[in-house]
């Protein structure tokens, strides 16, 4: 079905899906795609693939794809073929118009962590030197935002420490909120080489993962913890350390802050802190947090991996910096092995945060308030950029509820699936009264769309992506886009009919654009990605062949930084009605809403989501494995079928986000993380009941 004969040429680029960043050798014959290879000198995968990058790309050329413009005038109407310049020029036309009435701040942009460096880098600059406002927001926002917030508070850049190789030069690693074997398998199979060399394992997640036994792999501590009790765990664990004069003084001494450190030292020292008091929230048996927590702080290099089951949480934010603290009070940042490693979710989700996509901050990570950085991007593109942060993408919601935003632009973001509450998205789209969807399928938010601009899928451009350890690898073209235009160039003419011209031949003077104006970005091109490989930022005088290891020295805020970590539960709480707790998470051949490993043969493998419940819950309830459970919560209701396993613990069910049929996000609820609003996927009370084939 796949492998299509023998190959007349070969382009190496970058897997477009998971944060692990693989990269391939795409096999062409003629303008066909022949069959994904591993690149062997691909050093985030050193020559292997997973399941979605060597199989999952002929969605690239499925039927379903729009190579079309489209328009309409109200979404009630069937959509109008038309040319490009016609679909761009009624956008154009129709924010401007909006703009006129309701405003400079009434439109605003998504970019899209599955598009190129450059691409999200456009789109920001679009929102902030065309639009006129910082009304620009990524899908990470979903995802990895408190990410961003929590490492740069505590360490100075929001971004993972270490290389994938430095796990293999660790001692004990904790996996917290993560499930690399389906989410990121390349790195898992890395991790499970280094736990069968004799590196130990501890687990912090309310389901029995793979890695928690698998074949020459065990954890030592599964710490089991009741969803939505995160902060309570790493609290915990640093009681341990602060009593039990497991704090490395020497690296705190010469590193951190004393003053925070001292604060943080004596709030992690008070009883309500301890597993004991820990042991009530979490549901985690004390001795057991006691282990961990001394098996962590004895290891020689101790690595903390994790995933959006940390961030996706009201304290997501929280939790983040408590992970960072303790990585600090044990000495394991600054060297190979150790480290604070977010395992990032999409292709690119790095990439887009780092090119400005968020309402306050420039490419960079630099404030909109800061004047210099203001400044700097003023005289680059001749605009005075808005010093007001702009809207997140939970406030262009509401803002567009009440009335005050009418016009979105929505590149390679499906909005209406992934985001939580899909009611609520659906309402606020509808109040648009121009949205403009720009994607490869005709997919959830599209549903809602004024105009549709074909998209490109990443065999049909040149670019960059920014995989988990900061590295930057070549996208290259394979062949020619199939609606005419790649993103970036379509956002150029948008940008063009709007009245602010940018011109760029191709996407390596966008870089040379991005590294004038960003420090970390100062020594990238093109040229030197094509002599490297790839490159991890910062890549600048400093460094000029890249970054592997972050914080050798010193940290990049100067002295690291001790943030008290107060645990808060949820807003969303179990109660008679809702009795369940719902999590979510990934399965290894399919990939986050599914848009394009649905329409491969992956669905061989997977094919629904699955309500996941324990035997106890499933006899209470009289549920038998196959049979349909209607799963509602505050926000909405869903059907899905029931897998009965010891997987999830009685009292927590689980479900995947991958189908739209079920749609998992029907169910999740508004709750979001205090500092940045990423949603609190993990955390739905929910009740489950059998019902009736739906
Ligand atoms: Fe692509 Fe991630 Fe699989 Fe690598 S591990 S092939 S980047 S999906």
């Amino acid at each position: 079905l796949i492998e299509r004969g023998q190959a007349e040429r070969s382009v190496i680029t970058t897997c477009a899906y998971c944060g692990v960043g693989c990269g391939f050798k795409a096999e062409v014959k003629g303008t066909d795609v022949v069959r994904m290879m591993p690149w062997k000198e691909g050093r985030a995968n050193d020559g292997h693939a997973c399941v979605k990058g060597r199989f999952a790309w002929a969605y690239a050329t499925h039927a379903d794809r729009i190579t079309t413009p489209m328009i309409r005038r109200r979404i009630e109407d069937p959509w109008e073929p038309v040319s490009w310049d016609e679909a761009i020029g009624h956008a154009a036309s129709e924010f401007r118009r909006i703009q006129a009435r309701y405003g400079r701040g009434a439109i605003g942009g998504i970019t899209s962590s599955r598009c190129t460096n450059e691409e999200t880098y456009l789109v920001q600059k679009l929102v902030r030197a065309a639009f006129g406002n910082n009304n620009v927001d990524t899908c990470a926002r979903v995802c990895h935002s408190p990410t961003g917030y929590g490492l740069k508070q505590t360490l100075g850049e929001s971004a993972g420490t270490q290389t994938f190789d430095s796990v293999m030069a660790a001692d004990v690693v904790m996996v917290i909120g993560a499930n690399p074997t389906d989410g990121h398998p390349v790195f898992a199979s890395r991790l499970k080489r280094r736990l069968r060399q004799g590196a130990r394992l501890i687990v912090v997640d309310p389901r029995r993962i793979d890695l928690v036994k698998s074949p020459h792999v065990a954890a030592d501590f599964h710490l089991k913890l009741r969803p939505g009790t995160n902060v309570s765990v790493i609290n915990a664990l640093a009681h341990v350390v602060v009593t039990e004069g497991l704090v490395d003084d020497a690296f705190i001494a010469e590193r951190c802050e004393e003053s925070s450190f001292k604060a943080w030292r004596d709030f992690m020292a008070l009883p309500e802190q301890s597993p004991e008091a820990s042991a009530e929230v979490t549901g985690i048996p004390a001795e057991e947090m006691r282990g961990a927590a001394r098996l962590f702080a004895k290891a020689g290099n101790g690595a903390i991996y994790y995933g959006l089951g940390v961030t996706e949480h009201s304290q997501g934010s929280t939790m983040v910096m408590g992970i960072a603290n303790l990585a600090m009070a044990t000495g394991n940042v600054g060297r190979l092995g150790v480290g604070v490693n977010p395992l990032r979710g999409q292709n690119n989700v790095q990439g887009s945060c780092d090119m400005g996509s968020f309402p306050h901050e420039l490419p960079g990570y630099r404030h909109v308030s800061d004047a210099a950085t203001r400044a700097l991007f003023d005289d680059a593109w001749g605009v005075a950029i808005d010093p007001e942060p702009g809207l997140r993408i939970p406030n262009m919601f509401e803002a567009a509820l009440d009335g005050s935003f009418k016009g979105l632009y929505c590149q390679g973001e499906d909005i209406v699936q992934s985001d939580p509450n899909t009611q609520h998205v659906q309402a606020a789209m509808s109040a648009l009264e121009c949205l403009v969807v720009q994607d490869i399928f005709l997919n959830e938010t599209a549903k809602f769309a004024h105009v549709f601009l074909p998209g490109a899928s990443f065999l049909e451009k040149d670019g960059t992506f920014t995989n988990a350890e900061r590295r930057i690898s070549r996208v290259r073209k394979v062949m020619a886009p199939l609606s005419g235009l790649a993103d970036w160039e379509a956002t150029l003419a948008l940008s063009q009919a709007l009245g602010y011209p940018m011109d760029y031949a191709h996407p390596s003077e966008i870089m040379d654009e991005i590294a004038r104006l960003t420090p970390t970005f100062q020594g990238v091109s093109y040229a030197r990605l094509d002599t490297l490989g790839s490159i991890q930022w910062p890549c600048n005088d400093a460094s000029p062949e890249g970054t592997p290891i972050m914080h050798l020295d010193a940290f990049v805020r100067g002295k690291g930084r001790f943030i008290i970590t107060r645990y808060v539960p949820t807003d969303e709480r179990v109660n008679q009605r809702f009795p369940l707790l719902l999590t979510t998470g990934r399965i290894l051949s399919q990939y986050n809403v599914g848009a394009q490993t649905r329409r491969t043969a992956n669905v061989l493998w997977h094919d629904e989501d699955r309500l996941e419940i324990h035997p106890h819950d499933a006899e209470e309830r009289g549920i038998r494995e196959d049979d349909w459970v209607g799963v509602g919560s505050r926000a909405g209701e869903t059907v899905l079928r029931a897998t009965i396993t010891e997987r999830v613990q009685p009292g927590v069910v689980y479900t995947t986000f991958h189908f739209p049929e079920s749609g998992a996000n029907v169910i999740t609820t508004d709750n979001s993380d205090w500092a940045t609003n990423c949603p609190e996927y993990k955390v739905t009370a929910v009740q489950a009941v059998r019902v009736d084939h739906p």
